[in-house]
């Protein structure tokens, strides 16, 4: 028996095939929770009685038929489990998350603390480590933690960037009142004591440097024979009061004494949760410097070289963001070059800078880059091994044709900080994003009540090594469920984040997108076979039979397809050519018809009659430059004054089922076939009743 998909193990299935087992499961876990009341002072008498449940039956009714009313409802919501939904970045939720959450919601732990959350809070900082592991950096020397989602996790880490920007402000100018020699070290290299480092500079030490400068300072002075004690009350007071401290002067402040305004880099292609970050931390959206993607909606790293060597001085680099699964296109960027480019410019400018990088979609598939020895060898020599661990015994590769997402995936650990969404492809129910922060010491740095400041108890330990209790003072959330973090710990505990275990999973995805790519565009020939097939859903046999195809908008990195339909006309030899005579609004107006016929839409159409979902998106010349992905539109014939004006709709396809494979298997059905099948039938129609 072919044990490839073991994984199947985790999942409801379409059918709800594995519903007994859920039940059970989750029955045990109810039961279980019961016992537990009644073993609390069992001698306590009952206080809802009998008698008095008898009289509550009228009320349970009315919550019985809202609850009816309301489980009818929830038949119209997408079904985002079935193979047939292509549509957005969600899909099935395996049973160790679904169990683990209704246990963690059963007991309903306040995750802010340890002392609400004495259970679920350990599981949230076990979890957390097991991800930092995924993710590449050193479990014990990194700080993660649950957060509501994606969103706040990178307003987290940039604010995180945020604050230790500042850190070797405070220590210099505290050396330079206590008249206090300290050497630190440059990006460059070089060693220097801090009272003669320049401003410029000084806003471009490299990130791991200044998160550990303040607890430097504590051991350089305690050899020198102060107390630990006195040193931190002294320093704290001294922090109190320093103009560099944003949390108690606001950034407006330190910005106007450091006389030099923030700067984000990011592709166009970024989330809009970046925005936001920048409009929260009092950056405002000036900041973003937009670097241009390339063909493949990847960061062109060329014109990140130029921006960041070109910057103006009185600008600082606040953090650069590099994306790995952007939201619309799941575009890999190329991570290892935005690092050599940190190496090259710390040598050359002595400037370093914060990386964040937003893999809240593309995280999860570093668990392909698990399970197998990656600790020796150079780059290329890893790009091998994984290449041989990670692609499909018969040599088909999972993604695009180059090497840039090994490399990519490959330089995480060289990142300060990292967002992952486990409610993404960690399918684990909502809310679950994740932050992960390389440099664990940051906690020390960023503690609301105090920030700067040492806790006695759980800062200044001999090695590394922090203590959490209440983790609110720490993050930007508040009460927050541990559910989610019991959720997520068992499912990572059981599904192993490696190849072997969710890696399986995000690898059937991976094949997937690559073989409807396969089916969509590349057999263009066999669009008639499509045609044919898809015939009884059109005027077959008409007159004038009108001709559709499906473009790519780009090569998928990870497991999302953006594409379009564009009408074609057939050539003497059989030849189909693009029909160019359609103008891009045309051409527009045609994909928004196809989405409606594959979306619920804003009527209500009753979900048999939709037999596919497709999500959408926009690109505009605002986000978009035509000349980066003018090699996708030119062979469309849209031209740049069409693409300015009228945009581009595109459709969207979220791979992300783990099912389609075992489908054709098992129940010899081949979801993603009939998917192309139907969407050309329903390009077809709406082609042919399109009134020009
Ligand atoms: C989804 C997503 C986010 C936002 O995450 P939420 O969980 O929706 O808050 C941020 N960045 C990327 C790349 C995403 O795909």
């Amino acid at each position: 028996m072919n044990d490839d998909y073991n994984y199947a193990a985790w999942f409801l299935g379409p059918k709800a095939e594995h519903s007994d087992t859920w039940e059970k499961m989750l029955v045990y876990t109810f039961r279980d929770y019961v016992h537990w009341r009644r073993n609390y002072f069992p001698e306590d008498n009952v206080v809802i009685n009998s008698q008095l449940r008898r009289q509550h039956e009228l009320r349970l009714d009315s919550l019985r038929d809202e609850l009816t009313r309301i489980l009818a409802l929830f038949k119209a919501q997408n079904p985002i489990y079935s193979p047939r939904y292509i549509a957005h970045m969600v899909s099935e939720q395996t049973m160790p998350s679904v169990v683990g959450y209704f246990a963690g919601m059963l007991y309903n732990a306040n995750n802010i603390s340890g002392e609400s959350s004495p259970i679920g809070f350990p599981l949230e900082i076990e979890v957390g480590k097991i991800v930092a592991d995924m993710l590449g950096f050193d479990p014990s020397q990194s700080w993660t933690h649950i957060s509501s989602g994606g969103t706040i996790a990178n307003i987290e880490a940039l604010w995180i960037a945020r604050t230790v920007k500042f850190v070797p402000f405070s220590v210099r100018e505290y050396c330079r009142q206590q008249d206090m020699a300290y050497d630190i070290t440059l990006p460059d290299g070089s060693v220097c004591d801090i009272r003669k480092v320049d401003d410029c500079t000084l806003l471009h030490i490299a990130p791991a440097e200044a998160v550990r400068m303040t607890r430097r300072l504590f051991y350089t002075q305690i050899e020198a024979g102060r107390t630990a004690e006195k040193i931190m009350d002294d320093y704290s007071d001294f922090v109190k009061k320093s103009d560099y401290n944003i949390s108690e002067r606001g950034l407006a402040h330190v910005l106007a004494k450091v006389g030099a305004t923030p700067r984000v880099y990011l592709s166009p292609s970024a989330h809009y949760s970046l925005k936001k970050a920048v409009n929260v931390l009092g950056y405002g959206s000036d900041s973003l410097q937009i670097v241009d993607v390339d063909e493949n909606f990847r960061m062109n790293t060329t014109l990140l070289r130029e921006k960041l060597m070109g910057a103006p001085d009185d600008t600082y680099i606040a953090a650069v963001l590099g994306i790995a699964g952007t939201t619309e296109e799941g575009a890999v960027d190329p991570i290892h070059k935005i690092t050599a480019l940190r190496n090259e410019l710390s040598a050359t400018h002595n400037r370093s800078f914060w990386l964040h990088i937003d893999s809240a979609w593309g995280g999860y598939v570093r668990s392909l880059f698990k399970g197998y020895d990656l600790s020796s060898g150079n780059m290329d020599d890893k790009v091998e091994r994984c290449r041989v661990n990670i692609n499909t015994q018969t040599g088909e590769c999972i993604w695009s044709g180059d090497d840039n997402n090994y490399r990519a995936y490959l330089s995480f650990p060289e990142a300060d900080s990292v967002t992952i969404d486990p409610h993404k492809l960690g399918y684990i129910p909502y809310p679950a994003g994740m932050v992960s922060i390389r440099h664990g010491l940051v906690t020390e740095l960023i503690r609301q009540d105090a920030a700067y400041v040492f806790d006695k108890q759980s800062g200044l330990l001999p090695d590394f090594g922090f203590k959490i209790g209440d983790i609110g003072s720490y993050i930007l959330e508040g009460s927050k469920p541990g559910a989610a973090a019991a959720s997520c710990y068992l499912a990572h505990k059981t599904i192993p984040l490696d190849i072997e275990g969710h890696g399986a999973i995000i690898k059937s995805t991976l094949i997937s997108t690559q073989r409807l790519q396969r089916l969509m565009f590349e057999h263009l020939n066999r669009f008639d076979e499509y045609d044919r097939l898809a015939s009884h859903n059109h005027a077959a046999g008409s007159d004038e039979r009108r001709l559709v195809t499906f473009r790519p908008i780009h090569r998928p990195d990870t497991n999302l397809i953006c594409y379009m339909m564009v009408p074609v006309k057939s050539e003497k030899g059989g030849e189909y050519i693009i029909d160019k005579s359609y103008s891009l609004a045309e051409i527009n107006e045609l994909n928004t018809r196809l989405y409606a016929a594959m979306s619920v839409g804003e009527e209500y159409k009753g979900l048999q009659n939709i037999d596919f979902f497709v999500s959408r998106t926009r690109l505009t010349d605002g986000l978009y430059n035509y000349d980066s992905i003018a090699r996708i539109l030119e062979p469309l014939g849209i031209t740049r004054k069409a693409y300015v004006k009228e945009g581009l709709f595109v459709l969207r396809s979220t791979v992300m089922n783990p099912l389609y494979q075992l489908a054709v298997r098992e129940a010899e059905k081949d979801y993603l076939y009939d998917f192309v099948v139907a969407l050309h039938g329903h390009a077809s129609r709406i082609l042919h009743e399109f009134e020009r």
